[in-house]
């Protein structure tokens, strides 16, 4: 095959499955600076949204999903020259007001990450890190997404602390979100997002096993696309992030950065806590989650 060769046939043919994609994670964009500036981790101003999607249109980046990304291992579709994929966790409302019109305009798809049990209507697990309270999307609002052709994926049913669960708690987190995000899409839902980015052994076993294709962490995997399906890197963009920051984060080879200072950070802290890397508490983990990003 010489002509009709895709990026993926390439690769295969050497025996590389990894792709250079990279994963952008962004929460909430909103309109209010204090927000932006007081929480720049969960916070990005829309205005500075805007000028990340500019910037990924001049770097001729084109956003795909997952959904687009399998189609292109199957064959089905060409990976494009320079892919990109945008995730946003949890659902808030101000993104679906302030980035999808934005989306839409630039032609940039997305993956939306949202919880199963709708009964949840804020983020009420962001109380205890101080974290202020904001809304999340509805059910007649995911479909709404979904429609406008978005992907939709899940991020458990509670957003837990999936490996600070049982395995059946943690069953039920990542099966039962899936199955009622399929029954209200009526579509399947195939990528799936550790809350907090927290993932270990077992959970990813149960993701792969509850029939999803895709598992997006934060920090926790080796910083390839592709190697682990179940261990993808994202890179999260701060509301920090001027045209430089951005350019690193998409432009370089930012992700191992990020993911050595992460686990640097960590087994400091288990150091300091007396306690080795694979003994950490769930409350632990998230601790230095946030420290670790507060000092992005
Ligand atoms: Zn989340």
């Amino acid at each position: 095959m010489t002509n009709g060769q895709t990026i993926v046939d390439r690769k295969r043919s050497n025996g590389d499955h990894s792709h250079d994609i990279k994963i952008l994670m962004y929460h909430r964009i909103v309109d209010d600076k204090n927000l932006s500036h007081r929480y720049p981790q969960v916070c990005v101003h829309v205005r500075d949204f805007r000028h990340h999607l500019a910037l990924l249109e001049r770097w001729g980046f084109t956003a795909i999903t997952f959904e687009d990304y399998q189609l292109c291992l199957e064959g089905e579709l060409n990976l494009p020259k320079k892919p990109v994929i945008l995730t946003f966790d949890d659902g808030y409302v101000d993104t679906f007001q302030h980035a999808v019109p934005l989306l839409q305009e630039f032609g940039t798809r997305a993956v939306f990450f949202v919880l199963g049990n709708q009964q949840i209507s804020t983020n009420i697990w962001d109380e205890k890190i101080g974290l202020p309270r904001a809304s999340l999307i509805n059910e007649k609002q995911i479909l709404e997404l979904h429609g406008a052709g978005f992907e939709i994926g899940s991020h458990s049913m509670t957003h837990a602390v999936l490996p600070a669960l049982s395995r059946e708690q943690a069953w039920e987190e990542i099966l039962r979100s899936r199955a009622l995000l399929e029954i209200l899409l009526n579509a399947p839902v195939k990528s799936f997002a550790f809350p907090y980015g927290l993932a270990d052994t077992m959970t990813k076993k149960l993701v792969k096993d509850a029939g999803y294709s895709i598992g997006c962490a934060t920090y926790a995997g080796r910083p390839r696309f592709g190697t682990d399906p179940f261990d993808i890197h994202r890179i999260v963009v701060p509301g920090t992030s001027d045209t430089l920051g951005f350019a690193l984060r998409v432009l370089a080879p930012f992700e191992y950065y990020s993911w050595l200072r992460w686990k640097t950070k960590l087994l400091l802290f288990a150091h300091r806590n007396g306690k080795r890397n694979g003994q950490l508490l769930a409350n632990e983990i998230i601790e230095a989650a946030d420290i670790a990003k507060e000092q992005e």
